[in-house]
């Protein structure tokens, strides 16, 4: 009798993990495909601003099969706080595409650094972040300039590997400290 019930309860705990988990998987999908800082085109202003998802909500939302899709964050907030976040439809339609991860990984593909001509390899999540060139010669990591100036940066920047912006940054900060080989053996010359 006892083996009996023991079996029964057996069997109620793995269906009820297994209904847990056939549900879970689309609720974790949803939050991978939206979360992190995106890149859309205003409805409003027809320019670029950055937004967040609320990316564990529409998660849950997929567990508990209400699908919820809302901004979290926007660089327009919190004065357009009130808006009717129209610019999820961009999202929805293409995430991979909107997220400025994906974005900057791929304006750097391909690239080779300006300074010492190395190319770039695949961006990865804890390697140092590259940099960029502007025109008045200073050198900046693509994290320090706002999301949603990216676009317009990329258009006048140009590619520099972490090695050079820091080589570039301390010859910039400690100009009395640095030699430059290259330079003094052509001047002796
Ligand atoms: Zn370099």
């Amino acid at each position: 009798m006892s083996v009996t019930i023991l079996t029964i309860v057996t069997a109620v705990l793995v269906l009820a993990a297994s209904l847990f988990v056939l549900r879970a998987i689309p609720g974790v999908r949803t939050y991978l495909k939206f979360r992190g800082k995106h890149l859309v085109t205003c409805p409003e202003t027809h320019k670029t601003e950055a937004v967040d998802v609320a990316a564990g909500e529409a998660g849950l939302g997929t567990f508990f099969n209400e699908p919820t899709l809302r901004l979290k964050e926007c660089s327009r907030w919190p004065e357009r706080q009130d808006c009717g976040q129209e610019c999820l439809h961009q999202i929805e339609a293409d995430p991979r595409n909107c997220l400025v991860w994906n974005i900057v990984a791929k304006w750097y593909e391909g690239k080779k650094c300006v300074f010492c001509r190395k190319p770039f390899a695949p961006m990865n999540q804890w390697d140092h972040a590259p940099a960029l060139l502007g025109q008045n010669f200073l050198t900046i990591e693509w994290r320090d300039v706002r999301p949603e100036e990216l676009p317009q940066i990329f258009a006048t920047h140009q590619p520099v590997c972490w090695n050079c912006h820091v080589t570039e940054t301390f010859r910039r900060v400690h100009p009395e400290l640095v030699t430059d080989r290259a330079y003094e053996s052509r001047r002796t010359m």
